[in-house]
């Protein structure tokens, strides 16, 4: 049965930057010993980026989604680095209603974090020193997409809920090696991401993380904030999220 062997894919490498007022995991993905990577979600600090990034050639800049603390940083990093933007044609109107939201309010929303981020001095507004993103995306992905990056294949999923065209991205394991998944606000220790906001919707979350969790159970899960979990420890609780309601 050596046809059913699973070939070893390349040793996956992540870097974790914890960027801006609300500590987003921004993430370079690559393989071991092959320096194209793929950059995920930054958010801000757009400096210690570049620095954590400087050995490595990123070939594309992919948003897990449009959420200000995840998209700060792009049009500077974007420029410095010279890669496309890429992210889910359905989180088009993500950034606007995000500026919508800033010009009405005078910051941006954090959900239930906004008032004590506000007390502790955080503006939760652009540095009026650095480039607003203009929302622009040079390339949409769509799901079941496959991404090249040097020896990696990274596959897009579409995980809509928290905003509707949030995007998951996995690293298929095998032959011994835990797969990785990249889950932006999607799925975190103890529950999915926020549902909020007027672009969010529970129901559809639940449906997002329910196949996320389909994965095998070592899958190691790396989301946009705080530390990563696996989808064999987050699985049992699915149903609990359900009756809980958030
Ligand atoms: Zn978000
Ligand atoms: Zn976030």
């Amino acid at each position: 049965m050596t046809s059913l062997r699973a070939r070893p894919g390349p040793d996956v490498r992540l870097r974790r930057v914890v960027v801006g007022a609300l500590d987003t995991n921004c993430w370079a993905v690559h393989a071991a010993g092959s320096p194209q990577a793929l950059l995920v979600d930054p958010g801000g600090e757009p400096e210690r980026i570049l620095g954590a990034v400087a050995d490595l050639q990123i070939t594309a800049i992919v948003l897990t989604h449009a959420h200000f603390d995840h998209v700060l940083a792009v049009p500077d990093v974007a420029a410095a680095l010279g890669a496309p933007v890429l992210a889910h044609p359905d989180d088009a109107p993500v950034w606007p209603h995000e500026l919508g939201t800033l010009h009405r309010l005078g910051h941006f929303d954090a959900g239930t974090a906004t008032a004590d981020l506000l007390a502790a001095g955080h503006p939760l507004r652009p540095d009026p020193r650095r480039r607003l993103w203009d929302g622009r995306v040079d390339r949409p992905v769509h799901d079941g997409e496959v991404l090249a990056v040097g020896p990696l294949r990274v596959q897009v999923r579409h995980t809509p809920g928290h905003t509707p065209g949030g995007v998951s991205l996995l690293l298929p394991g095998g032959a011994g090696r835990p797969g990785h998944l990249l889950t932006g606000d999607t799925l975190f220790p103890g529950g999915p991401g926020l549902t909020g906001w007027p672009l969010s919707d529970f129901r559809t979350i639940l449906a997002s993380v329910g196949e996320l969790l389909d994965l095998p159970g070592d899958t190691v899960v790396h989301p946009g904030h705080g530390p990563d979990t696996t989808v064999g420890a987050e699985r049992p609780a699915l149903t609990g999220w359900a009756a809980r309601g958030w």
